[in-house]
């Protein structure tokens, strides 16, 4: 499962949508996510997304 990560404009992390790139029934529009970086919610559209296809970014320092 590829994942559709969007980036946070506060933090600049990657946030995962909570969607994935094979899903048959992917946003055509906008969606929205709550972020884990800073707590806001982050409106999205479908061109904002990459594909986190295996290399995951280096995790934040607990
Ligand atoms: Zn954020």
């Amino acid at each position: 499962m590829v994942q559709l990560m969007i980036a946070c404009p506060m933090t600049g992390e990657p946030v995962f949508t909570g969607l994935y790139a094979d899903d048959p029934t992917p946003p055509t529009a906008s969606a929205a996510v709550g972020c884990p970086h800073c707590g806001d919610l982050h409106e999205w559209k479908r061109d904002e997304a990459w594909t986190e296809a295996g290399a995951a970014p280096a995790p934040a320092p607990a």
